[in-house]
């Protein structure tokens, strides 16, 4: 059985004001079945981290950088993220994709950096309205899981987060049998790469305007074990709901 996961990214919301919906989050989760991880901008993470110290919310960085160290100013170090109190790390998000140039190679290198940190990677894979149009969406995200995932993923140390570009913030959400059949290509690929054992262990999100009013029916698609949420994730009774589906899923 995979451990289904709520993933919140705040992206670049949120100051310390914020932290009280944190707060209210745990209070209403103090038990969860699913794991609940919330990735805050960087400002945030280490108060984040404190305050969710203790329950059952884990907290996340965005982005790290590949190397341990260096000239590399306004980047973040994977060890840096976990000694703000990080236990993982979401990377090859598309918007740093367009934002930043980032390509499948360099987020697969940020990818072996988290894990050399002990953080969990999560590894975003998605493709835009026009390679969906073209009928490319199965080989584009094949590609993108054969460059990105590093050979030394595991069911711990990854998890895959399936966003097509065109349903992120949009409000746009792909029908049941486009997500189910781009999770049944993840599952596959895992498995033929690494061995049913480990291919059946990682965890798949579906990430793309995830909202409590969708959520139960994405979570009853096979190979769909939680949700990377953006927009619904910055308010507690938002993200709450979200989480209740998952838990009841
Ligand atoms: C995201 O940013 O990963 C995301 C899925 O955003 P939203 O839920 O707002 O579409």
């Amino acid at each position: 059985m995979r451990r289904k996961i709520a993933a919140g990214n705040w992206k670049m919301n949120g100051t310390a004001a914020e932290l009280s919906e944190i707060a209210v989050l745990a209070r209403a989760h103090s038990a969860s079945d699913c794991e609940i991880l919330i990735c805050p901008p960087a400002t945030l993470l280490h108060r984040m981290s404190a305050a969710t110290h203790g329950t059952a919310i884990r907290t996340g960085g965005q982005d790290c950088h590949a190397a341990v160290s260096g000239a590399h100013t306004g980047d973040i170090a994977a060890a840096m993220l976990a000694d703000a109190g990080a236990s993982a790390v979401i990377l090859g998000h598309s918007e740093r994709r367009t934002d930043h140039g980032e390509t499948d190679d360099g987020i697969r290198a940020k990818a072996n950096a988290a894990f050399e940190a002990g953080l969990q990677a999560i590894l975003c894979v998605g493709e835009t309205e026009t390679q969906r149009d073209a009928a490319n969406t199965l080989e584009v995200i094949a590609n993108q899981m054969a460059r990105a995932v590093p050979d030394g993923a595991t069911g711990e140390n990854i998890v895959i987060a399936y966003e097509p570009v065109w349903a992120i913030g949009t409000g746009r959400v792909p029908a049941r049998d486009q997500i189910g059949d781009v999770h049944d290509l993840i599952r596959s690929r895992l498995n033929d790469r690494f061995g049913a054992q480990i291919g059946h262990s990682v965890r798949i999100l579906y990430g793309g305007s995830v909202k409590s009013s969708n959520a139960a029916e994405i979570f009853s698609i096979p190979n769909v074990d939680g949700a990377l949420v953006g927009g619904a994730s910055l308010r507690a009774d938002d993200f709450s709901s979200i989480i209740s589906a998952l838990n009841t899923a």
